[in-house]
């Protein structure tokens, strides 16, 4: 048995905003197949101190961040969980990332530090006698964590690995917070954590951790380039001989169209038609007999639903309807609301709902995916389980999950969905 502590600020199915929460939840059992025993350290957020039953205290901090904090031990169904219990960071209702305006937590650099200190004084110090080989970093949340493992002079005894899930959130922090959060000043330099005279703690992971991966071959590759970069490619090209793209995969009990629960009656690929008038009623279309999309998404410019919306108009007049489940950005959670007052053919539903989400690859003839750019992507997949045909951007994950139905995958049989380029309306 090999041994590793997972860090992530969301795991599935306990707390999710997006594919990070996926596939943290899924790689234990995954990586269990292989040897590898790993524990998941999260936030104590509500959600997750209500559903650790009979946690266990392993270490206590009179003062982490702004207040005294525990870190417990307890088991979630096959997770094997560490807790960061931090009322003053993690006791609050609402996102786990947004203030009620809408706008990060003013706290979040202390949030996600916090996070990360804690994982480096496990690694470093144990926990409750375990110790992990490897601390294997998500995202920026984590990202601060090789920082203090080499403040606590502990970098040489566990391994570190970051994965970007999201190169378009930095972590920053304001050079003032230097000291709240325990960073060395040292460290604060173009080489190092600083960004163009902010804290990133992204950019800490890209420069400290011993290996970074992605989750696609070819989000790995545009990574490098300042299309895709986010003005961090300059540093991952300097890091290219430690970045590998890794492509995601999919948690297969959670999304088994013979098993799953959230599909009340016809639990078959093969039921489509029957799983797709349902999903026509549930949404309040009339069936115009033409292919039903469906979109399960943030909506965020990075998804290309304004694009989406641009192109409604001909798709309805050629027979299609889109049914489409997300939230995020205020003006594109209206503009799909009018959408679908406007046009018959098209639904929305502003909100976040996973049983729904399980019954609309249930019922949908396509699932459409038209990201700017899309790191790996995981409805595509899901797509893929259930007999609902991707139509993807060909890009990141899209670009390395669907075989492209051109003349030759179509004589070789090999075809699964669509892939356009470029990534306009058109
Ligand atoms: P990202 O992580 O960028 O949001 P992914 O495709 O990797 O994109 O993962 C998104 C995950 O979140 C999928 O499991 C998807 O089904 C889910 N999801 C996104 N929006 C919603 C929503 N409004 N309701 C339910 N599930 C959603």
């Amino acid at each position: 048995m090999r041994h590793v502590l997972s860090v992530a600020s969301e795991c599935a199915p306990l707390i999710k905003t997006g594919g990070l929460a996926d596939v943290a939840g899924a790689l234990p059992g995954a990586m269990a197949a292989h040897g590898w025993r790993l524990r998941t350290l999260l936030p104590g957020y509500p959600v997750v101190m209500d559903a650790l039953k009979g946690a266990r205290e392993i270490r206590a901090e009179t003062e982490l961040m702004g207040g005294p904090a525990q870190l417990l031990a307890g088991e979630i169904g096959e997770l094997e969980l560490l807790v960061l219990d931090a009322p003053h960071l993690y006791d609050r209702s609402g996102s786990i990332y947004l203030g009620p305006d809408g706008k990060d937590w003013p706290d979040n650099p202390e949030r996600f530090a916090a996070l990360s200190w804690m994982a480096a004084a496990i690694a470093s110090d144990g926990a409750a006698g375990w110790q992990p080989e490897v601390l294997h970093l998500h995202d920026w949340q984590s990202a601060l964590a090789p920082v203090y493992l080499r403040e606590m002079g502990a970098s040489d005894s566990v391994g570190t690995l970051l994965t970007i899930h999201n190169i378009a959130f930095h972590g920053t922090a304001p050079a003032a917070k230097l000291k709240g959060l325990h960073l060395p000043q040292q460290g604060f330099q173009p080489d190092g954590f600083e960004y163009y005279g902010n804290i990133s703690a992204l950019k800490a992971g890209l420069v400290f951790a011993d290996k970074l991966s992605t989750v696609s071959p070819t989000y790995a590759r545009e990574l490098l380039r300042p299309e895709f970069g986010m003005g961090l490619d300059g540093v991952l090209r300097t890091r290219r001989a430690d970045l590998v793209g890794i492509l995601n995969g999919i948690d297969e009990t959670a999304w088994d169209p013979k098993t799953d629960a959230a599909i009340r009656t016809y639990k078959s690929p093969r039921k489509k038609s029957a799983n797709r008038k349902l999903l026509i009623e549930e949404f309040g279309l009339t069936d115009t007999g033409g292919p039903l999309a469906v979109v399960i998404s943030r909506l965020t410019e990075q998804k290309g639903l304004d694009m989406l919306l641009e192109a409604l108009p001909a798709f309805v007049a050629r027979g299609g309807q889109v049914a489409l489940l997300g939230s995020g950005e205020t003006a594109l959670e209206q503009a799909w609301q009018e959408a679908a007052e406007a046009i018959p053919q098209v639904s929305a539903r502003i909100g976040y709902d996973e049983a729904l989400s399980h019954r609309m690859m249930a019922g949908g003839d396509a699932v459409v995916v038209p990201s700017r750019f899309e790191p790996c992507g995981l409805t595509q997949l899901y797509g893929l389980r259930y007999g609902t045909i991707p139509v993807v951007a060909m890009t990141g994950g899209l670009a390395d999950t669907v075989i492209r139905a051109n003349d030759a995958a179509l004589a070789a049989d090999v075809a699964t969905g669509f892939q356009f380029f470029p990534v306009t309306a058109d």
